[in-house]
């Protein structure tokens, strides 16, 4: 049984910075968790740090030049003050490990994607002996009894739990498996525990989290599905609202649409990536399903639940795609007309199958087709907020907007961003607001007597 961890001698500030997905967003959650006992204060103010934790991301060839330029720019803040600690998490920590210790000198330590809980006893190692370190385990380290510890209240009223890790299906443009590894499931009883810490510190709404949310429970002892582990948060845990991301087309299941029809918790909106509206391509990214397939389950979801919001990912410029390809993955747009939609252009990924693909698309071919694609979802995504006008639809109320204190803000169980004129005093709550203005981002809305504390009930969203 390893020492217990030693508190800091005094408050020490952490600064983080989280580049790329929810899956990261957790991760730095759970490096706050696991330092705050330890008397690590966050801090928003990377000038004042002690610690600067940088949660990365090499999704894209872009987010991974931004991380590299923005471990250069801190090599100014260690100048200034050489205790600074600088650790490097994440994807690109996973991807390249010590060669990003050979590369930035000013780097303490480098946290791999299954290392965030060993964070607190490698920092207390190379605090106390001035050294430098990677640590790349292989499998997951949690720290012992870190499921137990209380849940640092932040006053979010929504949060993300991982229920699984890693993926199996090796898209041929996608380095996810390579830095996070195969799946893993978390076996249900750690997961309800965290739920259940959540909303003891007042959170209402969980997203649930993966890379391959369908798949979970693949290798657990218990035999359970996803749709199962829904079912079973919102009859055990007190949640308002379950949210979830990431989903494969090929392991969306009957089970698990037939939730968004009978699970008054689950909010009404699917992610659902798509990629290409072309077989040759999908066929290409190995992707596992053809066009016809996605629409034939994108029909079925819409018979079994047809208010729901889906929302996609699109890649544009994938090797080999032809301009007949691109069409295809208009003509697919403009048939399952998505809420909203992500679109990239495709970029070589390091070990990825992919990047060794010698019939590359030319950059400017790849960016005319990314413009032309999100002008026309840009179109698409007005026209269905604007048919939310003068609906009434039930909001989680979240906090004070953006814009103006007089303005509270939260989200349709579809996903959208309602801002409307409210006290305060109705955060966390559900409220019913009537739908009176829409942009392209965000809905307007007047506040309808009786917002309640319980969650929604069946077919009212
Ligand atoms: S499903 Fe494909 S794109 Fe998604 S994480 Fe797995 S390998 Fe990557």
């Amino acid at each position: 049984m390893s020492e217990p961890l030693r508190q800091t001698q005094k408050p020490l500030n952490l600064y983080i910075r989280t580049f790329g997905c929810q899956m990261n967003e957790y991760d730095s959650l759970r490096v706050r968790r696991l330092l705050a006992p330890l008397g690590y204060m966050p801090v928003s103010d990377m000038e004042e740090a002690d610690v600067i934790f940088l949660n990365t991301c090499s999704v894209r060839d872009k987010a991974e030049q931004k991380v590299h330029s923005f471990i250069g720019s801190l090599r100014r803040l260690k100048a200034k003050k050489p205790s600074l600690k600088i650790v490097a998490g994440g994807c690109v920590a996973q991807q390249l490990g010590e060669k990003l210790l050979d590369r930035f000198d000013h780097l303490d330590l480098v946290l791999g994607t299954r290392a965030v809980g060993s964070i607190a006893r490698l920092l207390e190692k190379i605090n106390e002996t001035g050294g430098r370190a990677a640590c790349l385990p292989d499998t997951d380290t949690r720290e012992p009894g870190e499921d137990d510890r209380g849940i640092f209240a932040d006053g979010s009223l929504t949060a993300p739990v991982t229920v699984m890790q890693g993926c199996n299906n090796f898209c041929t443009y996608c380095i996810v498996p390579y830095v996070r590894g195969r799946e893993r499931s978390r076996p249900y009883p750690d997961i309800l525990r965290e739920i259940r810490l959540l909303e003891a510190a007042g959170v209402r709404e969980v997203l649930l989290l993966g890379q391959n949310v369908n798949s979970y429970g693949r290798g657990l002892d218990e035999k359970i599905t996803f749709a199962d582990l829904i079912r079973r948060i919102a009859e055990e845990t007190g949640m308002l609202r379950i949210r979830f991301t990431t989903s494969h087309p090929k392991d969306l299941t009957e089970e698990l649409m037939r939730c968004f029809a009978q699970v008054g918790k689950l909010c009404k909106h699917l992610h659902l990536p798509v990629q290409s509206g072309s077989d040759r391509v999908l066929a290409r990214m190995g992707r596992g399903y053809t066009v016809a397939h996605y629409l034939e389950k994108v029909g079925r979801l819409r018979e079994m639940c047809p208010e729901i919001a889906l929302t996609s990912d699109v890649i544009v410029g994938f090797p080999g795609e032809t301009e007949e390809d691109f069409r295809k993955t208009m003509d697919l747009l403009e048939q399952v007309r998505f809420d909203n939609l992500f679109s990239f252009r495709y970029s070589d990924r390091p070990h990825a199958r992919a990047a060794s693909f010698t019939d590359k698309v030319e950059p400017e071919t790849g960016a005319r087709r990314l413009v032309e694609l999100q002008g026309f979802q840009a179109a698409v995504s007005m026209e269905k907020n604007l048919a939310e006008v003068g609906r009434v639809r039930e909001v989680l109320v979240e906090g004070p907007s953006k814009t103006s204190e007089a303005r509270m803000t939260g989200r349709t169980s579809h996903n959208r961003i309602v801002n409307f004129e409210a006290s305060p005093g109705i955060c966390g709550q559900i409220a019913r607001v009537k739908i009176t203005g829409a942009y392209s981002h965000s809905l307007k809305g007047l506040l309808l007597a009786g917002a309640s504390e319980g969650g929604p009930q069946p077919g009212e969203n």
